[in-house]
């Protein structure tokens, strides 16, 4: 019982399906996007769903069919919960073994349902913050930790990979040329997401906590770009050499309400800015998240065309973009950003602020480019800060 391939519904399941999704979509308009990117591969016989970190969810529709269209509709939202909320990913930085898969998945499983829940949906037996002896309106890691105070926890799960625990039987391997949602491809649904989750709450519709502190963190930048830019303009480039300057970062993004945004004229003159995004393979998910979030806050700040480089070990063709949509990532090699920087600094006009944004490990150039400032934005804190004349460094958390 394994799938080998994401072969298509037949009509009645794909018709029963597609009845599900609309469902949940309607259920919680916010995350529809993350419900129609799912990719649905049938196993008959499972009897249940599961989700894979490439955002296939395994069904068997007979089982689907014996729940019913909204039960139906509520599992695939949990799904959506799991590879949206990058449970895969946030396993590892909680510490996640062998050992903890069970438990992790226990933990995610319990934060999801109890949004789901609170909002009325019908999920089968779900695993419930009150099932573990948890606090309702926890978060994921929260609830790791506790059940690790705990003996054994005999309640059984098993989401899949995408939910950071065990990987199912079912999965398909990693490396199959089978539709996929590529990382990303998973930035971008998980940032429209959060933005349509922010937006849902303007409108007075309840969130849960989780989902909604999960879209905070996505979408608040960490460094303070308004100063930072001004500051890189009109007065002496060297003032900037080799110091750090922490006010440049925001001491609590949690607390952090968005500051103004300055009015358009508000610079007397703008720098030119150029952007280096890492896209190579080392990129996890949450660092590339973070990169995408300073890049859209440097774009608000400017509000000005500026170029970005999305570079591995080949610079790729600089792009001019106003606004995030218009930007194009490729990448997924290995990591030299200094071919990046070198491109940047060809650029006419040159640049007067590079920024670098990135997990860190690629080797550096020994300084800046003449006549500008480069400011290396490190994402997570495992790698080394750059050094040297005209480097301003600064480390950010992965989201
Ligand atoms: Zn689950």
């Amino acid at each position: 019982m394994k799938a080998t391939r994401t072969v298509p519904l037949a009509p009645a399941d794909a018709e029963f399906f597609g009845a599900a999704r609309l469902r949940a979509a309607r259920m919680q308009p916010y995350l529809a996007s993350a419900v129609f990117s799912l990719i649905p591969v049938p196993v008959p016989g499972y009897g249940t769903f599961g989700v894979d970190r490439w955002w296939r969810v395994y069904v068997d529709m007979d089982q689907a069919r014996a729940w019913g269209v909204e039960a139906t509709a509520a599992v695939l939202l949990h799904e959506a919960n799991h590879v949206l909320r990058d449970h895969h990913g946030r396993a590892d930085r909680a510490g996640v073994t062998s050992a903890s898969h069970h438990r992790w998945n226990l933990a995610g499983d319990a934060a999801i349902n109890d949004g789901l829940l609170a909002d009325g949906l019908p999920l089968p037996d779900p695993v419930l913050p009150s099932t573990l002896a948890l606090d309702p309106g926890g978060l994921e890691e929260t609830y790791f930790r506790q059940l690790g105070e705990r003996a054994a926890v005999s309640t059984s799960v098993e989401c899949g990979s995408g939910s950071g625990g065990e990987r199912l039987p079912v999965e398909l391997d990693d490396d199959t040329d089978e539709p996929a949602v590529d990382d990303v491809d998973a930035t971008a649904i998980r940032r429209g997401v959060a933005h349509e989750v922010t937006a849902a709450q303007v409108q007075g519709i309840r969130v849960s906590p989780g989902l909604a502190l999960w879209a905070k963190a996505l979408l608040t930048p960490q460094v303070s770009w308004r100063s930072l830019l001004r500051s890189a303009v009109g007065r002496p480039l060297r003032a900037a050499y080799g110091r750090r300057h922490p006010t440049w970062q925001r001491p609590d993004r949690r607390g952090d309400s968005r500051p103004d945004f300055p009015s358009p004229g508000s610079y007397r003159e703008r720098p030119e800015v150029a952007v280096v995004i890492d896209t190579s393979a080392s990129m996890s998910t949450r660092a590339l998240d973070a990169a995408v979030t300073e890049l859209d806050d440097i774009l608000r700040r400017l509000s000005a065309e500026i170029t970005v480089i999305a570079c591995d070990q080949h610079a790729v063709t600089p792009q001019r973009i106003r606004r995030l949509g218009q930007l194009e990532l490729t990448g997924g090699g290995g990591t030299d950003l200094r071919v990046g920087i070198a491109a940047a600094a060809e650029l006419r006009p040159a640049p007067t602020v590079t920024v670098v944004l990135t997990d860190g490990w690629t080797p550096w150039p020994v300084a800046a480019p003449a006549r500008s400032c480069l400011v290396a934005v490190v994402i997570g804190d495992r790698a080394p800060l750059p050094v040297g004349p005209g480097i301003v460094a600064i480390r950010i958390d992965e989201p």
